[in-house]
């Protein structure tokens, strides 16, 4: 049902090989994707090197910015079958997908259109020696194929923020989506079919990462820039493809995010902000906070806040309107997130709430379910307080100064988002630009305005994309000096 989309067509793989996509819901096979081989992978890099010749290469900005629009108007014309599909893959539940992911991926597509149509360059008048002068001025042209390779937890979000600057730079694309979460990926080459985008611009690989489809795009020679976002240490796999060649890269890696609450701030919309940023899409969120530092005069009551705030949540599937609450993706990152509720246990943490497998009705036995959980009392060098779980949880920990909680969040290799909550708006500030990430959020979380600079610090990305800040990496600049 899912299949490669190559050159405007959908097919299997030569090779026959596919793999089943698993419901995070209850375990049962949904259905089978075609894994993409050499075969495949060639073919959509050549369809898409092709197209960079073809009419496509050929289109003004305003053509392209009508297309992009046109891809924007279509997805959300077909906004139920997006959500139906994305609910399906990520068991996620109906009000986040109609309220922000899918949203997302229509926005996305308008605002690097409006993006390009009012990006310039920048010009200079040189002084010669015979006094006649000349003129530089400098262009953005397309960088080419830009291969695009995304994780599975806001599938179409997370990749329509590269398609779309992409393309709106000129570039053509080949997408590998992840292995599980196929589907909106795939939909997503019918909406290019019935706007007009020319055959060959916008490719789909399934498969999975080493030695698969991942691997084959991210060494592929004719590739011209990787944009990747996913795990850390696969973004070092793939620097390592990357630097054959010598090919730009762009990254938006894991995180282990701080969530910061003074004693001054406003105490409801602060257990509110880091309820969501701890919990939201089952902690399957990159921005999210796994490490939270409470002023000590309100630690206790906050922990108690919380921990009433997870005990009320709603398991259930995602078109139940009774439930709010989802899986994590799949049995074998369930895996890895009790693997650190157990570590959690043994190394001595206080279970506030959860810390195992919740009981839920027997349809939904074999679904990937954990429960929220909160941890106070562990040391800072625990596995559990380092590395990113991504999965629904925290360890909160009492602070007594600005100095100690900046040096708290501060030691970490990640550097992607804190979330900060105080009413004293200058220490706001002062805080905002002394935690190393980048993006310091104040009395907020997941608050984006899409043309700002989004990206990681440290072991968290390389490069910002968003706004014109997409521009750098999706583009090549190219100066002209015209002797008068
Ligand atoms: P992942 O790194 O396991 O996989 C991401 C993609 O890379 C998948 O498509 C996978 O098949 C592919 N891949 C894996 N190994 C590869 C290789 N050697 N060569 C080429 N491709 C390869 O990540 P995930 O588990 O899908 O996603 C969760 C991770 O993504 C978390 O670490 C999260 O923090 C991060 N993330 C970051 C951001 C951000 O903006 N910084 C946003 C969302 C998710």
């Amino acid at each position: 049902m899912f299949k490669n989309f190559i050159n405007g067509e959908y097919v299997d793989s030569v090779e026959a090989k596919s793999f089943s996509k698993r419901s995070p819901i209850d375990n049962t096979v949904l259905y089978s994707v075609p894994e993409a081989g050499k075969v495949e992978v060639d073919a959509a890099v050549d369809a898409a090197r092709n197209a960079l010749q073809g009419e496509w290469g050929l289109l003004t900005t305003d053509q392209r910015v009508d297309l992009l629009f046109g891809v924007a108007n279509e997805i959300t014309r077909r906004f139920d079958d997006f959500v139906d599909a994305e609910m399906a893959d990520t068991g996620q539940h109906r009000h986040v997908m109609e309220n922000v992911f899918i949203p997302r991926g229509a926005a996305n597509f308008k605002v690097f259109a409006e993006t390009i149509k009012s990006a310039s360059g920048e010009s200079f008048q040189t002084a010669t020696p015979d006094g006649k002068g000349a003129i530089n001025y400098s262009i953005r042209v397309p960088k080419g194929v830009i291969g695009v390779i995304c994780p599975w937890n806001a599938p179409l979000m997370l990749m329509t923020w590269k398609v779309a600057p992409a393309l709106a730079c000129g570039n053509t694309v080949v997408v590998k989506p992840s292995e599980e979460t196929p589907a909106t990926a795939s939909l997503l080459g019918e909406v290019m079919n019935a706007v007009g985008v020319p055959r060959g611009v916008y490719n789909v690989i399934h498969g999975f990462g080493p030695d698969s489809a991942g691997e084959l795009l991210a060494r592929h020679p004719k590739v011209d820039a990787i944009t990747f976002t996913g795990e850390t240490r696969t973004g070092a796999a793939i620097m390592k493809s990357a630097s054959d060649g010598i090919r730009d890269v762009s990254f938006e890696l894991g995180g282990k995010n701080a969530g910061i609450v003074f004693a001054d701030a406003d105490f409801e919309a602060a257990v509110d902000g880091i309820y969501r940023a701890a919990f939201l899409n089952s902690g399957q969120i990159c921005l999210g906070t796994e490490r939270v530092y409470v002023e000590r005069p309100i630690f206790e009551r906050f922990v108690a806040a919380l921990k009433d705030r997870a005990e009320a949540v709603k398991y259930g599937r995602p078109s139940d309107s009774n439930a709010n609450f989802g899986p994590l993706i799949s049995q074998e990152h369930r895996q890895k997130v009790l693997s650190y509720y157990a570590k959690a246990a043994a190394d001595g943490a206080t279970i506030v709430t959860g810390g195992g497998i919740p009981d839920v009705p027997a349809d939904l036995a074999e679904g990937a379910w954990v429960q929220p959980t909160i941890w106070t009392g562990l040391s800072e060098t625990s596995a559990v307080v380092r590395e990113e779980i991504f999965g629904p949880c925290c360890h909160i920990r009492p602070f007594d100064s600005e100095n100690e909680v900046v040096a708290l969040a501060n030691d970490s290799e990640c550097g992607l988002s804190t979330t900060i909550w105080t009413q004293n708006l200058a220490r706001a500030h002062r805080m905002a630009a002394r935690i190393e990430v980048g993006i310091s959020w104040v009395n907020s979380w997941f608050l984006r305005d899409l043309r700002t600079p989004f990206g990681g610090s440290k072991q968290s990305g390389i490069g910002r994309e968003g706004g014109v800040h997409s521009l750098e990496f999706y583009t090549e600049t190219r100066n002209v000096c015209v002797k008068l």
